[in-house]
């Protein structure tokens, strides 16, 4: 072995270089921290080559002071922090004092900064090459700061070796943006490459700023399909979009979440997430969600990753089922709504301002106590057949007193090939896919069945026997009182074959053996390990899709107006069980323009 020597300042800068600049993209998450930091509300990026070639960030923030701007440069200096209380509750983005030092190391980098408002007296240091030690000139500059960044590792070509194509490094460059833009909905920000300019992000604080950045970060179409929501407890606050479980995504592309305005990924979090939306989203798919949480910044430590993608949170236990509460909630509260109180639809308001949120959705303020189960009666439900149900919720309507105002999803006018139900509103049209609108209905109420006094349970006149393989027969046996919490009473006759004694009383009997089949694959799938109530919504939820409307059956006008009204009293009905939508509605502004009318 040689003997050990303290590493040259710049290979130790390389080192950690290493660590924070990963690609342009770090570069470029960096510079715009370091803009935000300095109280900037105008940032400008100019990129060649993907930034490989040039990354130029110029902000308009406090600038640095003439005698700092080595030091700027050097590893180990930072204005943010001073002493090691000072890591306690950090409030500003960077505070490590290792960008910019790092990034000179693997670049040819500039720096030119002015603290003065009135004149253009800026200062400029260059490194480069070997030369760590820079000296400092006069040049003029605008109060601000601009950092350029040429030919990023041309020193360090076994970083160069994985640098993707041009494009791959600019897109993640623009998410990059794109992440930085939302939480940051004051400050303005430009993006050009190779000398076009690619993206501009608007400032504005009011609610309809924060909006229409939303949408462009999103797409335009995303506000009408999201909810907005907000919350505060125990000094936690919550606020953001979360899309409908009907905008989900093949990918987990579209999630951003903000600790103090801090981009971070969070696997706790996440899961918060993924449980919250666990009931209504098909398997497999991912929400979109834009979420802010806001806390005292002593409550989570952000020393943890040094590109600062991380952080630990002092009480994760607390912070997890606040964010799951809030984003459930919200989403148990997506139904259907009134038009007036929507508040914000109005067909021609909608039209010119597309940004306008929530159409047909609210989010009441979530400081309400429980959840109060749906209007109609779940016991209706035990006496077994659908349609007598549907009929005597039917009697008390009214359905032809015009003075009143419209229920949100209106009346049915007509039944579409035995699946879609057609219905008018004062908006205009309502269709409602009725499988999927009833398998929700039954679903939601099983649930809260379940909760309260435990799913009813109808005995066979004749007791069904069915065949089935060992695997699910050891199954049947091995959960057999869970099931029949769940209202399924099973025996197992033989190794290979079981009786169903009882089935839920609200199923069709024809049902019983493809339902007891279905329960008991999904049984051996979850394996033993995990309880049945662990799975409880799962099972529920293939209960109730034996127990609902099966397409092709027809309804009468009175039965599908019943169904109208259960949907409105329903929580999560805007989608079935699987996310797909139950219902869409087209305005008569959508209609008008189809027929270009009154233009
Ligand atoms: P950190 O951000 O962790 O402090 P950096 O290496 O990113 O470390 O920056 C070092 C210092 O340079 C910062 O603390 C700040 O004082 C100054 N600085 C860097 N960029 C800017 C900027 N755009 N405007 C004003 N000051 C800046
Ligand atoms: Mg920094």
């Amino acid at each position: 072995m040689n003997r050990i020597k303290t590493l040259n300042t710049r290979l130790a800068n390389q080192i950690a270089a290493g660590e924070v600049v990963e690609r342009p993209a770090s570069v470029v998450k960096e510079l715009i921290e370091n803009s935000l930091d300095a109280g900037s509300d105008r940032v400008v990026i100019d990129l060649e080559a993907g930034g490989t070639r040039l990354i130029r960030i110029r902000d308009n923030g406090a600038g640095i002071h003439p005698e700092d701007m080595a030091l700027a440069l050097s590893p180990h200096a930072t204005s943010k922090i001073a002493e090691v209380d000072d890591l306690q509750a950090v409030s500003t983005l960077g505070f490590r004092g290792e960008a910019l030092a790092s990034i000179a190391s693997v670049s040819r980098l500039m720096l030119t900064s002015n603290r003065e408002s009135n004149t253009e007296s800026g200062w400029q240091v260059a490194v480069a090459g070997e030369n760590m030690s820079p000296g400092i000139v006069p040049a003029p500059h605008p109060r601000g700061t601009t950092v350029e960044v040429k030919d990023l590792f041309f020193n360090t070509p076994a970083r160069r070796k994985f640098l993707r194509t041009e494009r791959t490094e600019f897109q993640r460059i623009e998410e990059v943006v794109r992440r930085v833009s939302l939480s940051h909905s004051r400050v303005a920000i430009a993006l050009s490459h190779n000398g076009r300019q690619v993206k501009q992000y608007v400032a504005g604080e009011s609610g309809e700023d924060t909006q229409r950045r939303i949408a462009s970060v999103f797409g335009q179409d995303f506000p009408s399909n999201a909810v907005y929501l907000e919350d505060e407890n125990h000094g936690l606050k919550l606020n953001g979009w979360i899309g409908l479980p009907t905008w989900s995504r093949s990918q987990a592309d579209q999630q951003f979440f903000y600790v103090n305005g801090r981009p971070i990924r969070d696997k706790m979090i996440g899961h918060a997430v993924r449980q919250a939306y666990h009931d209504v989203l098909y398997h497999g798919r991912n929400p979109v969600f834009a979420l802010f949480l806001n806390l005292n910044p002593e409550m989570v430590d952000v020393n943890v990753h040094p590109t600062k993608h991380e952080v630990r949170f002092r009480n994760s236990r607390e912070i997890h089922d606040f964010v799951f509460r809030t984003i459930h909630r919200a989403l148990a509260e997506v139904r259907p709504e009134p038009a007036e109180a929507a508040g914000v639809y109005e067909a021609e308001a909608t039209r010119s301002h597309p940004v306008q949120s929530n159409i047909g959705f609210s989010h009441r303020p979530s400081s309400h106590g429980p959840i109060k189960p749906g209007s109609s009666n779940p016991d209706a439900f035990h006496a077994g057949e659908q349609l007598a149900h549907y009929q005597t919720l039917v009697s008390g309507a009214q359905l032809d007193n015009k003075d009143e105002t419209r229920p949100p999803l209106g009346y049915a006018i007509a039944q579409l090939h035995g699946i879609y139900i057609l219905a008018e509103t004062e908006r205009g049209l309502v269709i409602v896919d009725m499988h999927a609108a009833h398998e929700r209905i039954t679903y939601e109420r099983m649930k809260q069945a379940l909760d309260s006094e435990g799913i009813k349970s109808q005995p066979l006149l004749v007791p069904l026997s069915l065949s089935l393989s060992e695997r699910e027969c050891a199954v049947a046996e091995e959960f057999a009182e869970s099931l029949l919490a769940l209202g399924i009473e099973l025996q197992r006759v033989s190794g290979e074959s079981i009786m169903v004694r009882s089935v839920p009383a609200l199923l069709h009997k024809s049902e019983a053996e493809q339902l007891v089949r279905d329960v008991l694959s999904d049984l051996v799938e979850f394996g033993s390990t995990d309880s049945v109530m662990q799975h409880r919504d799962e099972l529920l939820s293939t209960i109730s899709c034996h127990g609902s409307i099966r397409a092709n059956r027809r309804l009468t006008i009175p039965e599908m107006n019943a169904l109208l009204r259960d949907m409105e009293a329903t929580e999560r009905s805007g989608q079935c069980n699987h996310g797909r939508p139950t219902w869409t509605e087209q305005t008569i502004a959508d209609l008008d323009e189809l027929f270009l009318r009154g233009r």
